[in-house]
């Protein structure tokens, strides 16, 4: 029987997109936002603040939605000294009093839904859609890692004393936490990891992707508003640099970066390098990610499965299915109908409610996607690529592409964007197929459709990864249902929204009391 670790607990319900009377008057609140300027600076900012940069949507790059001010070493250092500070009160506080701000948390962020939805579309070019599951993701880590506050940081474990002494293990904050994180889920996954460290007593030195700053100052703001105190959840925006600022500082007792794989090796050298106390890594990153379709697969549940792995949130998941394999004897008929969903998708402005695939980050991620589709174009290899409508050139928009190859060896990087991969493999290669999948070192997500129980048994026995979705799409997991995280080159292995996750960041304490 599946078991509830919070009997009773449930995630949030969302917004219903598809009932009018709550759609129209949303639509039309987003609209009086959409003008609006937002600003993220450090939390304690230094009397000589540099110069601010202008942070532009993806959709359209004349469009400036705010600006940003990057922390300096000075702020860096004063945040730490802030943070390390207040821990040990903070600590002290306990896991009840914890979960009770951060619910408070998550409940102002349901609070300040038009503003969050609103950033979410014009700072990050996301959907509707894409925003408003962004808002339920970050406030079910909110709520679920309060119940884990409470769960595993109110009493010690009392064991067992044979010589009549009383033994408790207990959890604590290992010391000021450093939270980096991507511009994909730039609300969901930067509250997630900061909520977890703040939960098991850590104090925060949150560094969102330099992209998306504008609403990670609004998420520190809330959770502040909430009653969460400064000096224990605090901004440092910035680029790469602030980050090296940040990871450098021996007084960082742990790092809790998502992201690609080369920064999180990078991360882990600096950490590495640093004298004093040895810090805690936990790295969430890239996939290359498959799913393997054999004959026994339904077509229409496969087609509208890897629609949506490959092509919701423009490709940009690291869960995002990368590469179909599909069996040879169904491949031409499984091809033909997915490339007839792939010619319906609508490319365009997020803010369209019809549209399916919005714009990529930033003009860098579309070069690099660019230049892999000429590759491969170069490479003789068959591509499909959409028509971009009129009034994308002003954004960043990158063609839906599907490109065939022999095998995901062919692919040396993770390609994070709207773009598919397919091959062909025979019965009698499932074995050989895996192993490719395998040997690529990524491990975080994998999609089967089959029906046969032995090929799904097969397939689980071998497969190296850290989510495996059977008969349904490979993205979008959720809170305590679906633990997510990955392995080998895509991450350290603690999964978000899970059981476990939480005690990560914190450190066991032994006391053991003689009479
Ligand atoms: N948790 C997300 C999902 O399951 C992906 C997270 C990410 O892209 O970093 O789709």
């Amino acid at each position: 029987l599946p078991v509830a670790i919070f009997p009773g607990r449930v995630n949030s319900a969302g917004i219903d997109l598809s009932d009018p009377l709550v759609l129209d008057p949303l639509e039309d609140r987003l609209g009086a936002l959409a003008t609006k300027r937002w600003y993220a600076g450090p939390t304690f900012p230094a009397d000589d603040a540099g110069e601010e940069a202008p942070i532009n949507a993806p959709q359209d790059l004349t469009h400036e939605v705010g600006t940003r001010r990057d922390s300096t070493q000075e702020e860096v250092e004063t945040a730490i000294t802030r943070a390390l500070a207040i821990q040990p009160g903070w600590n002290a506080l306990g896991g009840e009093k914890r979960a009770l701000l951060l619910e408070a948390a998550a409940d102002t962020f349901e609070e300040h839904t038009d503003e969050i939805l609103s950033l979410c579309q014009r700072e990050a070019g996301k959907s509707l859609l894409d925003a408003v599951l962004e808002l339920r993701e970050a406030v079910d880590f909110l709520r679920f890692y309060a119940g884990e506050a409470r769960r595993q940081f109110t009493a010690p474990v009392l064991l067992p004393g044979p010589t009549g002494e009383e033994n408790r293990l207990g959890l604590a904050g290992r010391g000021v936490f450093a939270t980096i994180s991507p511009w994909n889920f730039p609300l969901a996954i930067f509250i997630g990891p900061a909520a977890a460290a703040l939960a098991a007593g850590n104090t925060v030195i949150a560094k969102p992707a330099e992209q998306t700053p504008l609403i990670a100052a609004l998420a520190v703001r809330l959770c502040h508003a909430a009653g969460i105190p400064e000096e224990v959840f605090q901004l440092v925006p910035g680029a790469g640099d602030v980050g090296q600022m940040i990871t450098s500082d021996p007084r960082i007792a742990g790092v809790a970066f998502t992201g690609s794989t080369d920064t999180a090796q990078a991360i882990n050298r600096t950490l590495a390098a640093r004298e004093g106390p040895i810090a805690t890594f936990i790295a969430e990153t890239g996939g290359q990610n498959a799913m393997i379709v054999d004959s026994s697969a339904l077509p229409e549940q496969v087609t509208r499965d890897v629609i949506a792995s490959a092509f919701q949130s423009a490709g940009q998941r690291c869960s995002a299915q990368r590469m179909l394999y599909i069996q040879d004897d169904v491949y031409d008929e499984m091809l033909a109908m997915i490339r007839g969903a792939f010619e319906a998708l609508t490319i365009g402005d997020p803010a369209d409610l019809a549209t399916d695939v919005g714009p990529v980050i930033d003009p860098d991620a579309k070069a690099a996607l660019e230049r892999h589709v000429a590759r491969r174009k170069k490479a003789g290899r068959i591509v499909w690529r959409r028509k971009l409508p009129r009034g994308t050139a002003k954004g960043c928009f990158v063609a839906p592409s599907i490109i065939e190859l022999d095998s995901i060896l062919d692919l040396r990087r993770e390609n994070f964007g709207p773009i598919l991969h397919v091959a062909r493999f025979k019965a009698d290669e499932l074995g050989k197929v895996i192993a490719d999948i395998n040997s690529t070192g990524f491990g975080l997500t994998l999609g089967l459709h089959s029906r046969l129980e032995a090929t799904r048994r097969f397939v689980e026995a071998r497969a190296t990864v850290g989510n495996f979705y059977v008969n349904r799409n490979q993205i979008g997991a959720v809170v305590e249902s679906q633990p997510f995280g990955g392995e080998g080159l895509s991450g350290t292995g603690p999964k978000a929204g899970g059981p476990h996750y939480v005690a990560r960041f914190a450190t066991e304490r032994v006391v053991c009391i003689d009479t």
